[in-house]
């Protein structure tokens, strides 16, 4: 078993383990069958307990040394895990295997992406764009069981990144031989930031323009070898560079990748799509959409990722503020726990609300992302698509719009509660500093959270006009059941909030009338509907003015307008989007906690009506805006929320506790569940860092500086 600092000490009971002790004392609801409540049931939560303790007692993944790791020790460890994983890949089955691999998530968020970058973009790219043919060929070749094969995934480059269409690496085919010529034209076409690039892969799915007969076709995916995977050494035609320590996520080898003139078979072309035939007829896809479904999985895996990780950050810091006393109130014997200053439980407690939504919103979008590909899956030829290809499209902004809202929202979150521990939030040992590090690139990578949000927004837009446009008509358009209420705009606008506000006051009597989760629903749909409405207006205005003058029957001129139109109303969508986002988490949060067992509903109730207030009082602007609340219902829900804190704030230890992550899996001793914090902590600084008789460069830097020649000159005079 592993020496662990955090596993292996065993003190007596002291100050620190009292104060979380007595926060245990008596939950208002059962602790464990919250576990089993969010797990999804007491076999889902032994199961993940199996893995933790699995993960806790195998020294590859020990993780008390990681602060003194090299870069290439880091990288090395991490890669002595995949050969672990496989294993359990080939012998589980699916839903076992994603559960385990939901739990290492959180404990090495380098190792899922080094493993994440084979299965999740090489593989995952195999399976969306490859016919079935291709994908049984490069399975036995070894794709999937990693035999022979590590992949990797080629888009970005160094001077393209959202942008995939203007990305400059060329596939040009060349019928006389019947392959194709990948290559690399200029400096900002090096495929930059390949993960699994710098050392491991043998192959990549490459995305590059496709060149037949000198016409371009658009971006396609090609697999290239890039390595020999028997010597480890490069390809001819192949240049491969490491892109160097990066911000966080050290255990994975980015790199970058220029290609020369490299020849592969026309097959390896993947072409469920688009296909090139033997004499350079192109064929394009009847419905290119099809393909947005590859995209859909990493961003659903992003949105479930964004929960656990706040779950992590959230226990360090709530034990932590259970745990910490800084000033006395008058009288008092001992000092406060942060936890019981109004400020701290402002800080903290609205993140909670907000993890439990990332959760409840985390599980509904996988599931309806299963239901999709389901869907997918089964079409017959000739079928209608309509239905699918709205669903299709809805999953797609949708779940585009939440990677970037959970991302964004568990990044401040790690920051608010590394905050919230003081100087020591400032130390590698407590956990928060590399967490947030790690989680940076979440709302860059797989798409740039900015430009995600504004894909949604335009998506939002469509839908409203679509609206419009069928009720000038006399019908009622067909949308999804997430932007369902963007057919009732115009008259949804005209809402008002039926919590009455008294005449001679002038305020809202009942605050807590305004938290019902019915009222808060219609507020946020209200709200977003309203934002909707106005990036639309900002859109038609734009768009008029740049039509103006411009043929009916220029396509390429009407294109650029209605581009043009897009971005003046950039700002309008970016808002609307991100709205939208807060208020669909909201609706998946309710109707999370309404299958919640009775015992439990109440502390649930309690975040629902959290994450609500929250919500109101921090965008009080766009609820404002919509008309649907008035400045009384917001002053009233400002002042609601001390009172819904306080009792938010008894629940709040239990809550984490329900979280059920161990220590080993937490990985601060500011979050270990006895509160035996400040040993744990020093024990662990002075073991990484063993006190010293004298600096080890005393010699050759201190004591020269200290005994250094002095010039009388050097001192100035000192007088009376
Ligand atoms: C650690 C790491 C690992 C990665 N791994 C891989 C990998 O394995 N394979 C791979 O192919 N890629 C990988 N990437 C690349 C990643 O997917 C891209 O960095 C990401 O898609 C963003 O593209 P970009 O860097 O070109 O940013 P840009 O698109 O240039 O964006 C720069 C800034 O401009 C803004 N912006 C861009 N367009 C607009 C617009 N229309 N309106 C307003 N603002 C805009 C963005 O919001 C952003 O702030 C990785 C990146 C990192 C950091």
């Amino acid at each position: 078993m592993t020496s662990t600092t955090t596993t292996t000490m065993i003190a007596a009971p002291n100050r620190e383990m009292a104060a979380l002790a007595e926060e245990r004392a008596a939950p208002a609801f059962p602790v464990r069958d919250m576990t089993y409540f969010l797990d999804g049931g007491k076999d889902a939560t032994e199961l993940k307990e199996r893995f933790m303790l699995e993960l806790e007692r195998d020294p590859v993944w020990r993780k008390d040394d990681w602060p003194n790791l090299t870069l290439p020790e880091m990288r090395e460890r991490t890669m002595a895990k995949a050969r672990l994983i496989v294993n359990f890949l080939a012998n589980e089955p699916v839903h076992v295997f994603r559960a385990r691999m939901a739990v290492i998530s959180t404990v090495d968020p380098g190792f899922w992406t080094r493993l994440g970058v084979h299965y999740g973009l090489f593989f995952g790219a195999l399976q969306s764009q490859a016919t079935s043919n291709q994908l049984t060929y490069w399975v036995q070749k070894g794709a999937l069981a990693v035999h022979n094969m590590y992949g990797c995934f080629l888009m970005t480059e160094m001077g393209h990144g959202s942008n995939v269409q203007a990305l400059e690496t060329t596939a040009t085919f060349d019928e006389a031989s019947d392959e194709f010529v990948i290559h690399t034209p200029s400096l900002t076409a090096t495929k930059w930031w390949i993960g699994g690039a710098a050392h491991t892969a043998t192959h990549g799915t490459v995305y590059a323009q496709l060149i037949v007969r000198g016409k371009r076709h658009g971006v396609k995916v090609f697999v290239v070898p890039l390595r020999d995977p028997k010597a480890g050494t490069l390809l001819p035609g192949i240049s491969i560079g490491d892109c160097g320590k990066k911000f966080g996520r050290d255990g994975i080898d980015n790199g970058w990748v220029q290609f020369t003139n490299v020849r592969i078979p026309r097959s390896y072309m993947l072409m469920k799509h688009t296909q090139v035939k033997r004499d350079g007829t192109v064929i394009d896809p009847p419905l290119a959409q099809l393909s947005y479904g590859a995209l859909i999985q990493g961003r659903v895996a992003m949105v479930v990722d964004s929960g656990n990780t706040a779950k992590k950050a959230l226990t360090i810091a709530i034990r932590y503020g259970a745990i910490r006393r800084q000033f006395a109130s008058p009288g008092a014997d001992q000092e406060t726990k942060l936890l019981d200053y109004t400020i701290h439980q402002h800080r903290l407690l609205p993140l909670l609300a907000q993890t439990f939504a990332m959760h409840f919103a985390g599980r509904e979008v996988d599931a309806m992302y299963t239901a999709l590909m389901e869907q997918l899956d089964s079409v017959q030829p000739g079928q209608d698509m309509t239905t699918v290809l709205e669903t299709l499209k809805e999953t797609h902004a949708t779940s585009a719009g939440l990677k970037a809202y959970c991302t964004w929202t568990t990044l401040n979150l790690i920051e608010q509660c590394r905050q919230t521990l003081g100087g020591h939030g400032y130390s590698e040992y407590t956990g928060l500093a590399p967490m947030l590090k790690d989680w940076a690139v979440q709302c860059t990578w797989e798409g740039d959270n900015t430009v995600l949000t504004l894909q949604l927004g335009r998506f939002l837009v469509s839908c409203c006009r679509e609206a419009i446009t069928a009720k000038t008509k006399g019908t009622r358009a067909k949308l999804g059941a997430g932007v369902a209420y963007l057919a009732q705009v115009p008259e949804i606008l005209k809402r008002v909030c039926p919590v009455p506000v008294d005449a001679a006051s002038g305020e809202v009597t009942d605050a807590m009338a305004v938290l019902d989760p019915s009222i808060l629903r219609t507020a946020f749909e209200v709200a977003a509907a309203c934002a909707v409405a106005k990036a639309t207006r900002e859109f038609e205005t734009a768009l008029s003015k740049h039509m103006q003058g411009v043929s009916a029957t220029n396509k390429k001129a009407r294109a650029a307008a209605t581009e043009r139109a897009h971005e003046d109303s950039a700002h309008a969508r970016f808002v609307a989007a991100k709205t939208h986002s807060m208020g669909y988490l909201f609706g998946k949060f309710v109707d999370g906690v309404a299958k919640a067992p009775a015992d439990l509903a109440a502390p649930l109730h309690r975040l629902v009506q959290l994450y609500g207030a929250h919500a109101i009082t921090e965008h009080a602007g766009v609820f404002l805006t919509s008309g649907y609340l008035t400045a009384a219902h917001v002053s009233a829900v400002q002042t609601a929320m001390n009172a819904l804190l306080r009792n938010v704030r008894k629940d709040a230890v239990p809550l984490v506790d329900a979280f059920n992550l161990t220590d080993f899996v937490v990985g601060s001793p500011f979050g270990a569940k006895d509160g035996n914090i400040y040993e744990r902590y020093f024990e662990r600084v002075t073991k990484l860092n063993p006190p010293l008789p004298k600096a080890p460069y005393f010699e050759s830097t201190i004591k020269p500086l200290l005994e250094r020649g002095i010039q009388d000159e050097e001192y100035p005079e000192l007088e009376d």
